[in-house]
């Protein structure tokens, strides 16, 4: 029996997660493939009926249903339960649904790999939508003294933060105050948690005030390298993009399905080789 597991969202124009999966299935010699599921919204009870079958591994789940997955799952662990989105699940023996966020996981497992450990440090992250949740959370969740969140919209920054005191000190800000410079001044981390550099050619923050040895991360994956991974690398700085946590969290994700870790130098390289073909639609 060919195994399953199917990514749903609307519309679903990416198909990197389908390439590091289905390589990762391939070289550990599994029956199975990774599906793009474009669904309609009417469509997501039946989705999740079907994937209670034995052929089902799990699943991945894309805007807009992370969070109108959760009404449909018999069980939200806790990450995805105080981040109120899940990106990821996994069927038990039983036929039972269970989700996760792996943005979370993910991102954490990144920035460890950059020599970096949160813990006891301060954090900056722009953006208020459902990554800088996941990213929020995941700073919190791994100690870090206190996350700055500065957003376009600034009432949205101030709900993330309302939404998520109960982790830690998260502090709402905006992306012209003098605050943001003060709190990029002493962080050990700044995220770009936006679409900026995706949507724009421009910089989602500057890199200039940050401490020698802070790291940059940019959550954007296309393209792989945006004009802040290029500031921050002119500067000196660590940098991370959002290649390497779109990997990490496939890396966790397969592990639940699976059982098997230590699989993101085969996704990794198997996205690198795919990136570079001619031709090919991203
Ligand atoms: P989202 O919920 O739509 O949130 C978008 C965010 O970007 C909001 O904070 C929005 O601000 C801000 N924004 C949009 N245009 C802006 C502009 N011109 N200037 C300043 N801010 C702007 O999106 P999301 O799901 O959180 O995703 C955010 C980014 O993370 C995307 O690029 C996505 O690809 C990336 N991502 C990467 C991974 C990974 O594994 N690497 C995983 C998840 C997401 P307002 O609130 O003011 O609109």
């Amino acid at each position: 029996m060919t195994r399953r597991v199917a990514l749903i969202g609307n519309p679903l124009k990416r198909r990197h997660s389908a390439v590091m999966h289905n390589a990762a299935f391939a070289a550990h010699g599994i029956e199975a493939s990774y599906e793009l599921q474009p669904i309609e919204s009417n469509e997501v009870g039946a989705f999740f009926d079907a994937a209670r079958g034995p052929d089902w591994l799990g699943f991945g789940v894309t805007a807009p249903y992370k969070q109108v997955a959760i009404g449909h799952l018999d069980e939200i662990e806790p990450g995805a339960a105080a981040i109120g989105a899940v990106n990821n699940g996994v069927r038990r023996d039983d036929g039972s649904l269970v989700g996760f966020n792996t943005d979370a996981s993910g991102f954490i497992s990144a920035v460890v790999s950059m020599g970096l450990s949160v813990a006891g440090h301060r954090a900056v992250v722009i953006g208020a939508g459902g990554a800088a949740r996941a990213v929020v959370w995941a700073l919190l969740d791994a100690g870090a003294d206190s996350v700055f969140v500065a957003n376009r919209t600034p009432e949205r920054a101030r709900g993330l933060a309302e939404s998520l005191a109960e982790y830690g000190t998260v502090i709402p800000g905006a992306l012209d105050g003098s605050e943001l410079a003060g709190a990029l001044g002493s962080a050990a981390i700044a995220v770009n948690a936006t679409t900026v550099g995706m949507t724009t050619d421009t910089l989602a923050f500057d890199v200039a005030g940050l401490p020698n040895d802070a790291l940059v991360f940019d959550l954007v994956y296309v393209p792989p390298i945006t004009p802040l991974v290029q500031a921050a690398g002119a500067r000196g700085l660590r940098v991370c993009n959002g290649m390497e946590m779109l990997v990490r969290q496939g890396e966790v994700a397969f592990e639940r399905w699976t059982g098997i870790g230590s699989t993101a130098d085969t996704m990794r390289s198997a996205l690198e080789s795919w990136l570079t073909e001619p031709g090919r639609d991203r």
